[in-house]
């Protein structure tokens, strides 16, 4: 398949004279048009002029506009404000001219959240607070602008709160990549502490938010802090809750400016225990997870890994003499531990070792580096690591079942076996297991041949996201938020989303956009129920736009120029 002819097919006439108009626009407002990188001619930007810049055709620049995820479309016009009023001009005049808009922070998420050919705002340089935190050590909070770092948040917090109190949502990426407040709370992130603590909608007590009509709006909690119900998404107009939307919207019904985040107490450190238990049969561990979770056993971490083979690395270490093949990691006070380890010994004979917390923290660090490494059965190999079915949330019985399943597929589509599978226990306060996948592309291959390769992972994808959504009922990206996928999961209730963003409750989206131009292309009526029967094409197509486009400039190739 062809990524140009493809996106050639697509309808954009209408949105280029607008585009136009919206530039002119935020010109008459005071944003300056930027010089192209060819043109030498280029004016140092003083103080007062930093943010408004408008950085249009740039594919330097647009090429830096990545997260992790390898689903990109380049941005035509990119802005990076500085100020509230700067965002604020943006974001009315795009609502007032429909102009497809996205918000990048950290740009380590894993979905193409923000991947857009039209108009992306960087959030990176955004100043809302007179300081980026402030603590009320009182009442236990903190109040932070939404480009703060977590891993900063993660380290002030531990030491202004005397190790009474932690940052409660921490991200393996946030241990080494540039995850960002508003990322977090827009993605409804988790961590290696959400067995306990949830996601960061449990602790999330107030919001300074710009709507998509451009208003700003403060938006406080009305659910008690740590007893937050999942939430959920909303599926018809009756359900909207703003605050509940803005927490995992992925920037759809709004930008979160700053934030005001409850603390989460932890018990004296002296009074932690850390284990790891392991073994190599598999034959009872399932059981006596399911077990732990009826049960509510929820220590404050709960990692697992393991292998079809032997677990490789570090964790050999905990028993030289016999193979590894899974392992968990836990941490809490011994009431917790002492229950979660006697579950777990009335199922069968496992390995146990009692660890120093600097033990731990090494075998945990060894746990979330699997997060950004390949382990392949063939180490001659060099292999990219693709998401797109990424984060599976499964009961604990299910865990072997759509393992076996995953790799019979890649079987199918020439990719090699998964040796090493790895996730949280407990995720989410006792929600099921979560399994980390990755699809192991061949690098060497990928380069002989992009479009060729682009096309096999947009066809496992698919494959994938229908076959565990329509056979074992399990909806991928339950961690990293659905961005590009989005409106392909909701292929069913598009009318609601159309209602959202005709009352202005909803940024216009490219993502949208671009799902209902691929619907038109396939002759799919987007009032009407969607056929089932065109849900797996319509992602290979859509995948492959985004896999695929990343290779070109793509705003210009887009737009057909
Ligand atoms: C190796 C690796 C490990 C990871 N581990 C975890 C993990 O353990 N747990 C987890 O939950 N995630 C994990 N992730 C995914 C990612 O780190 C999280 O989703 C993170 O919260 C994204 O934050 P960010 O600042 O990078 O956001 P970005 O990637 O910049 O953006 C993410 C989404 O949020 C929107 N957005 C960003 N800022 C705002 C804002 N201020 N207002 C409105 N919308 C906004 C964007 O439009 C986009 O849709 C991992 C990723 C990698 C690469």
């Amino acid at each position: 398949m062809d990524g140009n002819l493809l996106s050639r097919n697509l309808n954009f006439a209408k949105i280029i004279p607008r585009m136009e108009l919206f530039i002119q626009k935020l010109v008459e407002k005071g944003f300056r048009k930027q010089h192209s990188p060819t043109n030498t001619n280029i004016m140092p930007i003083s103080s007062k002029d930093r943010g408004w810049e408008l950085i249009v055709d740039n594919i330097l620049f647009s090429f830096t506009m990545r997260d992790c995820s390898f689903l990109h479309l380049n941005p035509k016009i990119i802005a990076q404000p500085r100020t509230t009023t700067q965002l604020q001009i943006i974001v009315k005049n795009a609502h007032e001219l429909q102009i497809p808009l996205t918000f990048a922070s950290g740009k380590t998420g894993l979905s193409g959240g923000f991947a857009n050919p039209f108009m992306l705002v960087d959030l990176e340089y955004l100043s809302t607070l007179a300081k980026p935190y402030t603590f009320d050590e009182k009442n236990a909070m903190i109040l932070a602008d939404q480009s703060v770092l977590i891993s900063e948040l993660i380290r002030v917090v531990q030491i202004r709160m005397n190790n009474k109190y932690i940052f409660p949502c921490q991200p393996s990426s946030a241990f080494k990549l540039p995850v960002r407040l508003g990322g977090l709370i827009s993605t409804n992130a988790s961590g290696i502490t959400s067995g306990k603590l949830g996601p960061i909608e449990n602790w999330v007590e107030r919001m300074l938010v710009i709507l998509p009509t451009g208003e700003i709006r403060e938006l406080k909690r009305n659910t008690e802090i740590g007893n937050h119900e999942p939430a959920k998404q909303s599926q018809s107009q009756s359900q909207f809750n703003l605050f509940d939307q803005i927490i995992g919207g992925m920037g759809l019904y709004g930008v979160v400016l700053n934030a005001q985040i409850q603390l989460a107490p932890i018990p004296n450190p002296k009074e932690m225990k850390y284990y790891a238990l392991f073994g190599s049969d598999f034959s009872f561990i399932f059981d006596a997870l399911q077990q732990i979770q009826n049960k509510q056993i929820f220590p404050l971490n709960c990692e697992f890994v393991s292998a079809t083979t032997s677990i490789p690395g570090l964790f050999q270490n905990l028993s030289p003499s016999e193979t590894v093949r899974w392992i968990i990691l836990i941490k809490d006070t011994h009431v917790v531990t002492d229950e979660f380890l006697n579950t777990v010994k009335n199922y069968g004979k496992c390995g146990i070792q009692s660890l120093s917390s600097s033990e731990y923290q090494l075998y945990l660090e060894e746990r979330t580096g699997l997060a950004i490494q390949t382990k392949s059965t063939d180490p001659e190999q060099e292999f990219l690591r693709f998401p797109g079915f990424e984060d599976l949330l499964m009961a604990p019985e299910k865990l072997k079942a759509v393992f076996d399943e995953i790799n019979y597929q890649f079987k199918q589509f020439r990719f090699p076996p998964l040796i090493v599978a790895y996730g949280h226990l407990n995720f989410r306060r006792g929600q099921g297991s979560l399994l980390h996948i990755r699809i192991p592309v061949n690098v060497s291959k990928l380069a002989n041949d992009p479009l060729k390769i682009y096309h096999q992972i947009a066809r496992i994808i698919a494959k994938m996201n229908f076959l565990l959504e329509q056979k074992y009922q399990i909806r991928p990206k339950a961690e990293h938020s659905t961005g590009m996928f989005t409106f392909w999961h909701a292929r069913q209730n598009l009318p609601y989303f159309l209602s959202l963003l005709q009352e202005g409750k909803m940024v216009y989206s490219p993502h949208l956009f671009l799902f209902l131009q691929l619907c038109s292309q396939m002759g799919i009526n987007r009032n009407d129920p969607f056929p089932n029967a065109k849900a797996e094409e319509l992602l290979v197509k859509l995948t492959f736009m985004y896999l695929a486009n990343k290779d070109k400039f793509s705003s210009n190739y887009l737009l057909g120029k």
